[in-house]
């Protein structure tokens, strides 16, 4: 799934979201209308990261780094020059972007 990161103070949510905790302090965030996942957060941290699929202009979008790529299915080509990590890795905001 391809999402963004940025800080939550940054942020402005319109609609109703129904959040869901799957672990302790780590939340998920459903349009309450349609169910789409839109957001995920782990409350310790200062950022929410919104699943790109729920944007109307992503035209200032790119790849900046890949997560999670011993998960990733058979079928994602990841470009070697990209960041890439086995987890979570090193993947804070970058600023001034
Ligand atoms: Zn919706």
């Amino acid at each position: 799934m391809a999402a963004c990161q940025v800080k939550r103070d940054k942020i402005k949510i319109h609609g109703k979201i129904k959040w869901f905790y799957t672990h302790a302090g780590s939340r998920h965030g459903f349009c309450d209308n349609c169910g789409a996942h839109m957001f995920w957060q782990n409350d310790n941290k200062p950022t929410i990261s919104v699943t790109a699929g729920s944007l109307e202009d992503t035209k200032d979008l790119g790849v900046w780094h890949h997560i999670f790529t011993e998960e990733k299915g058979c079928y994602y080509e990841i470009n070697p020059n990209e960041p890439q990590s086995e987890g979570y890795g090193d993947s804070n905001i970058q600023e001034g972007v």
